[in-house]
């Protein structure tokens, strides 16, 4: 209560008391009327000369008719004038004698009397009018004293004087009287003072008030808006204060501060600007700051300090920092050549410019490539752990060319260098590379063996720094000393090893030579010789599989075993053993027995009963939505909870059946959980069960939490590694390996029904049926075909033809999905109409390499888009492919080359022909990399012959960041080289 009120008041304001009459200053008689009119029978009010308390003359009316009963006297003042006051007070001091003190006194003896008020626009008050009565005349109150006098001795000696005051309002005419009622009393008014009151001028709180009069009740608060003083302005909200009824200012609200460049001064009432040499840089109480050092004011008021020619200060810098400069170049380079490999060490610069932003960025160029000139390094030299932006002053290079010279400069650059108009400062040293044997051999693998032989196959080395000449392979039996060891030479990466033992496990080591000798062995592979016994189960496990499956007659089958022994001494012999690399063991194609098959739910006759048999009923109070995440196609897909009995809360994806649904749309929309509810495999959608007893009908599923394939891969273009993209493709196609295998046929496959979780584990979804039977969709992707609707794009021809849809044909869609992937959820074939795609596949026309993208994983597009259905691979060979891509990494390295010899004619529409623009900056919105045109425009790479000579290190220097966009630019740039070759030789 304390505080509020403290906040309430304003310290040290004196109200202003305005007045409108006073007796005690009257020269002359006051010549008030009297009623009734003194000298008749009754004694009424009398005007005598007295003394105040300080013995000053002073004119006062006494009256005491203490011994006659009904008295009625008045007194009436003069007109007095009301000036623009609401509220009136009045001070009246006055004595008054003690009936008590008085002898024989009858009971009507008073010790008060009234105080009224009578308004009136102009002074026409005569003896008799108003009437001398209430009502015409107001009563203020009955006034009684706190101090009676027992003596009536005006003679200046003894006198008790009380002092009331009173107040009434409000008031409205330009005038009042006042008028003091005695009835039966023995008194003396001494004094009347008549005034009003107000709050006065005032500048506080950063603002000027002007003088308010108080308003016309005791409680009443009159607002007052302020107005700032010169250089402030207004905090928030306006500023105001409140004149209340005792004429004190109080409830201030809002402020006004100086403005930036400004400081109070003067107690907070003057704004002064900043002297020279001084800013402030916001609006606000403090002090005007001295300039940070290379610093100046251009002028007085100043709200920042520039920095004096050849210091500078970054965006992110405070004002109040000294500005700063470039550093000054690193000291002293040291390096250590190791083979193609350099360590560069140096000390950091003398001067880091005041900042403690400094890194450090190489420049790598090669030189005395035999024309004289150094030429900036490829891509391909490798800085650890980075080339630009280095924090440590050291920098690990690799990968350089054996038997060439390089420089090295090392740039000092700092938060303010890219400021400066001059180049950073460097320091450069000069080496020479060595001749460098080849790098170790990283990946062997068993091709295959038989009991007395392996054949092995091994990759190049990442770094073959030459020609390879041979390897030497060098191998012992695992019980046996190394010393032992036999060695092989061979001019390929393949090798058989024969004259083994049956059964032994073997150590293999390989390595690599070239004229600078012998690389590394490679780490120590075990692997192991079949044994007769091995080798004759090998050949019962098949046997029943192939009975099994095969619907084929007796002599048939006799035929197929007699195939099956002579291929088992040959091709058959790949059992795998314990020691052989986990990566290398995939199982086939074939149907293991057993093995469960798809039932169409609209192959029972209560498709409610396929809903109880493949669905768990999941009782609502188990489920928890907490938001929309997406719209299906029968009503809304939220995220939520479920928690099972005995099981652990799980976050889940909830499919609604929108209310108002026919019995249809029910079925419909519910035959989706029974096809899922089928399915039990890592890279399909798992079903955690239904609610069909209450409403709304729900599907609750896994929970995916980056959602749909295309989206994802939209939003994070460029981002993945093409190892990661082939882990997701891999994951689709075992899905799909695993439905095929079930006999379900998708027949949508697209990379939007994949959905993707936080592991970036794809699982392949949207089992709903009703899409493809029904007409009245809108959704364009599907287009109407003679008997329901088919995504054009997707679909292999046959399906769209006469509607064979076939686990083949979804491996066409794997196929489009492959294209979606390696090129970031772009559309398949474009903004092409359907009937443009379809007329281009009938002429053998096929989707190009995405940019980026293996030339494996495009064939391996190309076999998917493959016309004869049977020519296409099953999901479990294409499977097996993304397998050995995702061991044997160097496979994705190839590029299709820019005029590669893919025998169908290509639609390549991913990078646009650079001779279609006139300009770089079209080009690069082409490109879709309009966002670097200023950046392109500011190095001036303005023109395609520049910009069709840059490399990596001047895509980095104009300020491409992301890793992706780098990678687009520079594939562009490839392309425009190319271009402009193949533009050369034509002219040529
Ligand atoms: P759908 O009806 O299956 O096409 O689902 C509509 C949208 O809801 C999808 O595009 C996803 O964005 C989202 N969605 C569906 N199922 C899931 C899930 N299991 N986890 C996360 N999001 C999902």
């Amino acid at each position: 209560m304390d505080i509020l009120w403290i906040l309430w008041t304003i310290p040290a304001v004196i109200a202003v008391e305005e007045t409108l009459m006073d007796s005690t200053t009257a020269t002359a008689e006051l010549g008030w009327t009297v009623y009734p009119v003194s000298g008749s029978s009754d004694n009424s009010w009398e005007e005598v000369s007295g003394y105040d308390e300080n013995m000053n003359t002073i004119r006062t009316y006494q009256v005491c008719n203490v011994f006659d009963n009904n008295q009625n006297n008045w007194v009436r003042t003069k007109y007095i004038r009301r000036r623009g006051a609401q509220r009136i007070h009045v001070e009246m001091k006055f004595s008054v004698r003690d009936c008590s003190s008085i002898p024989n006194v009858p009971g009507s003896c008073k010790e008060t009397f009234n105080l009224y008020y009578y308004e009136s626009d102009a002074d026409t008050a005569t003896r008799t009018s108003p009437a001398w009565m209430e009502n015409p005349w107001i009563k203020v109150d009955t006034i009684a004293a706190d101090e009676s006098f027992s003596q009536v001795d005006l003679g200046g000696r003894v006198m008790m004087i009380n002092t009331e005051v009173r107040s009434f309002g409000p008031v409205s005419k330009n005038g009042f009287y006042l008028a003091f009622q005695d009835y039966g009393g023995c008194m003396s008014l001494i004094a009347v003072r008549v005034f009003y009151r107000k709050c006065p001028r005032k500048i506080t709180n950063g603002a000027l008030f002007q003088e308010t009069l108080s308003g016309a009740e005791s409680t009443s608060l009159v607002a007052a808006r302020g107005v700032c003083i010169p250089n402030a302005e207004e905090v928030d909200v306006p500023i105001k204060l409140y004149c209340n009824g005792d004429g004190e200012w109080m409830v201030p609200i809002g402020r006004c501060m100086c403005k930036a460049g400004n400081e109070a001064v003067e107690n907070g009432t003057v704004c002064r600007a900043c002297p020279s040499g001084f800013f402030k840089p916001t609006q606000g109480d403090e002090a005007c700051l001295q300039c940070p050092i290379n610093s100046r004011t251009t002028s007085e008021g100043a709200i920042n300090c520039v920095c004096r020619n050849g210091y500078y200060r970054t965006d992110s810098d405070p004002l109040q920092m000294p500005c700063t400069t470039v550093p000054s170049a690193p000291q002293t380079v040291i390096s250590s050549v190791n083979e193609t490999s350099v360590m560069l060490e140096w000390m950091p610069p003398r001067d880091s410019g005041g900042r403690e932003d400094v890194v450090f960025n190489i420049i790598c160029k090669s030189c005395g490539g035999g024309r004289g000139g150094c030429t900036r390094c490829g891509d391909n030299v490798q800085f650890l752990p980075r080339q630009l932006g280095l924090t440590e002053s050291r920098v690990y290079i690799s990968d350089l060319l054996a038997h060439t010279q390089y420089t090295f400069e090392v740039q000092a650059v700092n938060g303010v260098s890219d400021q400066s108009p001059y180049s950073p400062q460097y320091a450069s040293v000069n080496i020479t590379t060595n001749q460098a044997a080849p790098s170790t051999v990283s990946i062997m693998h068993q091709v295959s063996r038989t009991v007395d032989s392996i054949t092995l196959s091994w990759s190049q080395p990442d770094q073959p720094n030459g020609v390879i000449l041979d390897y030497e392979l060098q191998y012992y039996e695992k019980d046996q000393s190394e010393y032992n060891s036999t060695t092989i030479r061979s001019q390929t990466n393949t090798v058989v090893i024969r004259g083994l033992k049956p059964g032994s496990i073997y150590v293999f080591q390989v390595r690599a030579r070239t004229v600078a000798g012998f690389g590394r062995y490679s780490g120590k592979l075990y692997f192991q010789t079949m044994t007769e016994a091995e080798y004759n189960t090998s050949i019962q496990e098949k046997l029943p599989l192939i009975i099994g499956s095969a619907a084929a007659g007796l002599v048939f089958l006799i035929a197929v075993v007699v195939i099956i022994i002579v291929c088992n001494r040959r091709g058959f012999d790949r059992a795998d053993s314990e020691y052989t690399d986990k990566l290398q063991h995939y199982t086939s194609g074939h149907m293991t027995p057993g093995m469960k098959i798809y039932i169409d739910p609209f192959t029972y006759e209560d498709p409610n009963e396929a809903v109880r048999e493949f669905a768990k009923e999941i009782d609502i109070s188990c489920v928890k939505i907490e938001q929309v995440i997406g719209a299906g196609e029968f009503g809304e897909v939220c995220s939520g909870n479920l928690k099972l009995p005995g099981k652990r809360e799980m976050f889940v994806a909830i499919k609604t059946l929108k209310s108002g649904y026919t019995e249809k749309q029910r079925r419909d929309f519910l035959s989706e959980a029974s096809i899922m509810g089928q399915f039990d495999h890592p890279n399909v959608i798992h079903l955690e069960g239904v609610v069909t007893k209450s409403s709304p009908v729900m599907i609750i599923t896994e929970f995916m939490e980056n959602g749909s394939l295309d989206t994802f891969l939209r939003q994070n273009d460029g981002q993945f590694t093409v190892i990661q993209l082939v882990g997701m493709l891999r994951g689709i196609a075992s899905g799909m390996k695993y439905l095929a295998d079930m006999n379900y046929v998708h027949r949508d496959l697209a990379a939007r029904n994949i959905l993707v979780n936080s592991n970036l584990v794809c699982k392949v979804s949207d089992f709903g049926l009703s899409r493809f039977l029904e007409d009245d969709t809108s959704d364009p992707t599907y287009t109407s075909a003679l008997g329901g609707k088919i995504p054009i794009r997707w679909t292999a021809p046959e399906a769209i033809q006469y509607r064979k849809f076939t686990s083949a044909s979804d491996v066409w869609s794997y196929g489009i999905v492959m294209w979606e992937v390696m090129s970031y959820g772009e559309r398949p074939y474009w903004d092409m109409t359907n009937q443009d795609v379809i007329n281009a596949i009938e002429q053998d026309y096929r989707l190009p390499p995405p940019m980026d993208c293996p030339s494996a994983l495009h064939q391996l597009m190309l076999d998917c888009w493959q016309k004869d259905r049977n020519n296409r691979p099953k999901f479990s060979q294409i499977v097996n492919n993304l397998d050995k891509m995702i061991r044997n990494p160097n496979t994705l390295k190839a590029m299709t080359p820019l005029s590669s010899g893919v025998h169908l004619p290509l639609l390549d529409r991913s990078i646009p022909d650079f001779s279609s623009f006139s300009t770089v900056d079209e080009w690069l919105d082409a490109i879709k990399m309009g966002q670097y045109k200023d950046n392109f425009a500011n190095a001036d790479f303005s023109t395609f012959d520049v910009v069709s000579q840059m490399t990596m290190d001047d895509i980095l220097r104009v300020g491409v960041t992301l890793a992706g966009h780098q990678k687009k630019i520079l594939n562009s740039v490839q392309m425009m080289r190319a271009q402009m070759n193949q533009i050369q030789s034509v002219e040529v």
